[in-house]
């Protein structure tokens, strides 16, 4: 076998176990960068695509107008939608559910949305027992958006700043 010498210098003299703790020991004194979720958390951009929610205007009125975009332009086939004339003529949907266990949150169906009414939020701790807890219905839905409207203007209106 040929005698390299650089090889055996840097087997005697443990060269690379050397380098690796010198690596260590300049992260040891560094910034740590460790996040302690969920007690802290890193920062979400207003574009965050986290749990869907439904929104209103200001009068409380639902809005969307179910026309079926966001269902049809959905990859992953998770939305379902049921639609029906009210009284006053208008049309809205009598069903709305979203399961959560097929999304892929591409954010498709906020884009297609023409009324800003499916948003996806900043939600990202949700969870389900069993497979149907992940089925959002309309009401769910509509509970979300009721409950983080003021996140949800907010997040859209820094959005457009940069469009
Ligand atoms: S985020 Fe994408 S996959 Fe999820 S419901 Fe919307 S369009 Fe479908
Ligand atoms: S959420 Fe928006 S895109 Fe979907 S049916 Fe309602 S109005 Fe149309």
């Amino acid at each position: 076998m040929q005698f390299r010498p650089r090889q055996w210098f840097n087997t005697f003299f443990l060269t690379e176990m050397l380098r690796g703790m010198q690596l260590t020991g300049r992260y040891f004194f560094a910034r740590k960068i460790t996040v302690q979720y969920p007690e802290e958390q890193t920062p979400q951009s207003p574009r965050f695509r986290g749990l869907h929610a439904l929104r209103r205007y200001a009068n409380g009125e639902e809005r969307c107008i179910a026309c079926k975009l966001c269902e049809a332009v959905c990859p992953a086939l998770a939305i379902t939608i049921e639609s029906d004339v009210r009284s006053d003529g208008t049309r809205r949907t009598t069903r709305y559910d979203i399961d959560l266990s097929k999304c892929i949150f591409c954010g498709l169906c906020e884009e297609s949305c023409p009324v800003d009414s499916i948003v996806e939020s900043r939600v990202l701790s949700y969870h389900g027992e069993i497979r149907g807890d992940l089925i959002y219905t309309k009401d769910m839905l509509l509970a979300n958006g009721d409950r983080l409207e003021a996140e949800l203007a907010a997040d859209r209106d820094a959005d457009r700043a940069y469009r």
